[in-house]
């Protein structure tokens, strides 16, 4: 398995520090706010990087911390005219909910910032005992130009970086570039007591501190949206490092996010929070959507992109509907040139989804591995031939496939069956066309099938019709295939609404 390393700017073999275990740290939300679309993006990303470890047969350990103490908290919960562990407890309740409708899996420990106060400031006090980090008043930085590798992950030239600062420099810092490891307490701020007095750690401390805690001094792999590469990863991995740990090996970097070609903004618009965008878009339509690009890539979201996503969930739905068919037709043809090529046709699927996601998780080409299963599929569903190893082998496609999607954590959980979860109002269109008289909605929908069937036959369409377009008020798609007519709900999201 190859994986690309932004430290080396190159793709490099994948090898974990200890055989079959894999620790993993991705940087968290600070919680003050819904989540966007962008976040969204890097978290399904790293999920998916996580399932495919997990499905290549690793135990992975996954970290993932929550900003709760920030001053993006604090001046948010001065506008609400709240407390800041209100807005932490509000928005990471939030996150975490948003999280699971999208199927992210639970990290394997979630630590809070403000839960960690111990761990960092001894991380603190030895920095400052090992004189990289400096007291100035109440506050401690961190000495950049103590650590000698500053810049390898940026490639940036400390000298360079300086001329950058020219307004606002602390005169207190010995040095522009050096960062703040602990702040002094200010009046109204959450503070905790340190040796240093009451205060509240800086915001890159916390990473350092909570991957050493929960994943020990050398971990396998670290994940953040690009824009955390400078500073952030900069700044963990000189704590770190000159804390004496060896840190992350593999450093993941997932692209940004854009709507319509441009940078996501709040002040001119340019905004989506996820909890909108799954208004319009499952989440399964949404994650096939994103997943289409490459993580590393820029990812540009657009509304008939989501409409395009959601189309082509259909087709997958689709194609499990012609397998369900297939498994249970009676009209038995051996045809062994037909199995023999299903089998092949599942077995170049795995091995290609596999090969794709291998190399640097490239989920683009994996996906176009399920859907030419797919595509064959439907060709064959719609070339009429069946024999009983074929319906065998029509069990084990959709298995593959539903499977496949899994690993990307696409759930399709139950197949989409004809006529579960069907509304009531089918009884009263049964009452009504055929002047049925029972109860059962299954039932229902089956003569009502039948009915639109044999007005077909006789071509009688004023009948074949009024079937349909009933059906279809009621959310309900009807289709005409090789194999008989067979209804199912409209899982599409209205466009309209
Ligand atoms: P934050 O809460 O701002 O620290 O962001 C949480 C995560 O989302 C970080 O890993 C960021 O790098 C990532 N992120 C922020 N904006 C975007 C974006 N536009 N596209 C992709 N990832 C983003
Ligand atoms: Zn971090």
């Amino acid at each position: 398995m190859r994986i690309y390393n932004t430290l080396s700017r190159r793709k490099e073999e994948f090898v974990p520090l200890k055989a079959g275990e894999v620790g993993f740290y991705v940087c968290g939300p600070t919680v003050y706010n819904h989540i966007h679309i962008g976040n969204a993006r890097t978290f399904i990303s790293f999920d998916v990087i996580r399932r495919y470890l997990e499905y290549r047969g690793y135990n992975v350990r996954f970290v993932q911390n929550i900003t709760d103490v920030d001053d993006k908290i604090i001046n948010r919960a001065f506008e609400e005219g709240t407390t800041t562990e209100d807005i932490a407890q509000k928005y990471t309740k939030a996150f975490v909910e948003m999280m699971q409708a999208i199927g992210v899996k639970e990290p394997t420990v979630r630590p809070k910032a403000t839960e960690e106060i111990p761990t960092m400031v001894s991380l603190i006090e030895g920095l400052v005992l090992s004189q990289h980090a400096y007291v100035v008043d109440n506050d401690v930085y961190f000495a950049v130009r103590s650590y000698a590798g500053y810049g390898e992950l940026s490639r940036r030239n400390i000298d360079h970086l300086i001329s950058g600062f020219r307004v606002d420099v602390d005169e207190r810092k010995n040095d522009a570039l050096d960062f703040a490891l602990w702040k002094a307490a200010k009046a109204g701020e959450p503070a905790w007591e340190s040796p240093w007095g009451l205060g509240r750690p800086g915001w890159h401390i916390e990473c350092s501190a909570m991957s050493r805690r929960y994943l020990g001094e050398s971990f396998d792999i670290h994940g953040g949206g690009e824009d955390l590469i400078f500073p952030h990863h900069e700044n963990e991995i000189a704590q770190s490092k000159a804390a004496g740990d060896g840190f992350a090996r593999y450093w993941l970097h997932c692209g940004m996010l854009t709507i319509n070609d441009e940078k996501m903004s709040k002040s001119t618009g340019n905004y989506l929070l996820l909890k909108d965008v799954l208004g319009q878009v499952s989440p399964q339509a949404l994650r096939l959507l994103m997943l289409q690009t490459h993580y590393r890539s820029p990812f540009d979201y657009s509304s008939d992109r989501s409409d395009e996503a959601t189309a082509a969930l259909m087709r997958v739905e689709n194609s499990l509907r012609n397998l369900d068919m297939l498994v249970y037709s009676d009209d038995i043809v051996i045809d062994d040139r037909a199995v023999e090529e299903l089998q092949e046709r599942i077995a170049i699927a795995e091995s290609g989804f596999q090969e794709q996601m291998d190399d640097d998780f490239n989920t683009a080409g994996a996906i176009a591995a399920i859907f030419a299963l797919i595509s064959h599929v439907n060709t064959l569903f719609a070339s009429g031939t069946a024999s009983s190893r074929l319906q065998a082998l029509a069990l084990q496609a959709a298995a593959t496939i539903r499977n496949l999607l899994a690993v990307l954590g696409v759930d399709l959980a139950s197949s989409p069956k004809a006529t579960s979860g069907l509304p009531d109002g089918v009884l009263d269109l049964a009452r009504l066309l055929l002047d049925y008289q029972g109860d059962d909605i299954g039932e229902a929908a089956d003569a009502l099938a039948g009915l639109r069937a044999k007005a077909r036959t006789d071509k009688d369409w004023p009948v074949a019709d009024a079937v349909r377009d009933g059906l279809s008020a009621l959310g309900i798609i009807v289709e005409d295939t090789p194999r008989g007519t067979r209804m199912f709900l409209n899982t599409r999201l209205d466009e309209d609404e």
